[in-house]
């Protein structure tokens, strides 16, 4: 930081040099997740993502910013801002060199700030059709890259939120948060095990929309109509068990044209949430 910022940031910066450290160790440590479990915490990436969470009211432990801010003006004042709400709300603001930087991150070009957030996860309680009454459920998903996509689309599309159901890959893994783009803050998730999403199932308001390789109905052609949906999407590897299936009121295809055995997760999700919101979403530019 420069002298004047340094002087506007007194008090509020502590700065670390060694990775050494007790407290970058404990940072470095949510790499894994044990230690996620242990602090209730996990690690986002760049200032967008720290920013995002900041005014979503999510709660930033520890933010890390690099020395090397102070060469970039724009970026050195929004840091300060963000420093400064994190402060006040009970946070820790670190500066640190590049060494230390890289060793969080794990990465030799690292983001120049990141931050320690304190975990928000919900359960079957949670699952209540909200603004747009449809929710995703994801059947052990386990590709962190799927799951932070899939929150991605679920917020650029406007779904409720996002089910985790079974042994699913951790949301809060760096891979599944970087994917996410920032819509971690944004869209809700809720973790429940197979047999208590199964024993919930009459409290869902609406129906429940499956999608399955061998889906009797094709998934442009069902009515998501005005009731609440829940679209369910299967593993990876696996699809959807008979156990789910059993209590889905449609299974859907997506109909294919090509060599590919299936669409990629993500993909189907995409897909499948756009035509369930297509009647929602605001028409782009002119549409006469
Ligand atoms: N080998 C798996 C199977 O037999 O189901 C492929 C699973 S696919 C990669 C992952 C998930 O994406 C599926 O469980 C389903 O939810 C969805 N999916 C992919 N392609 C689909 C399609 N053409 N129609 C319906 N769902 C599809």
């Amino acid at each position: 930081m420069t002298e004047q910022s340094s002087r506007r940031t007194a008090g509020l910066v502590k700065e670390i040099t060694s990775t050494a450290n007790p407290l970058i160790k404990e940072i470095k440590g949510l790499a894994l997740k044990k230690n996620r479990d242990a602090q209730n915490a996990f690690l986002a990436e760049g200032l967008k993502l720290v920013t995002d969470a900041v005014e979503r009211g999510w709660h930033v432990k520890t933010l890390v910013f690099g020395k090397a801010i102070s060469d970039q003006t724009e970026l050195k004042t929004q840091v300060e801002q963000v420093a400064a709400k994190i402060h006040a709300n009970g946070g820790t603001v670190l500066e640190v060199n590049a060494k230390v930087l890289s060793a969080i991150t794990r990465r030799d070009n690292p983001q120049m700030v990141v931050a320690v957030i304190k975990r928000q996860c919900g359960s079957l309680q949670d699952v209540k059709p909200a603004r747009s009454g449809v929710w995703i459920a994801l059947d052990r998903v386990r590709d962190p890259g799927n799951l932070g996509t899939i929150m991605r689309t679920a917020d650029a599309l406007g779904a409720d939120g996002v089910l985790l159901v079974g042994d699913c890959t951790d949301p809060f893994g760096i891979e599944a948060v970087r994917a996410t783009m920032g819509s971690l803050f944004h869209v809700p998730i809720a973790v429940a095990r197979e047999d208590e999403f199964i024993k919930w199932r009459p409290h869902w308001p609406g129906k429940i929309v499956g999608t399955h390789l061998a889906g009797a109905r094709d998934h442009r052609l069902i009515d998501y109509g005005d009731k609440p949906v829940l679209l369910l999407m299967g593993n990876e590897q696996k699809g959807l068990p008979d156990t789910l299936t059993e209590i889905c009121d449609e299974l859907v295809r997506i109909a294919m044209d090509g060599n590919a055995d299936s669409l990629n997760l993500a993909v189907a999700t995409a897909l499948t949430l756009f035509e369930a919101r297509r009647g929602a979403l605001p028409v782009v530019g002119d549409a006469t």
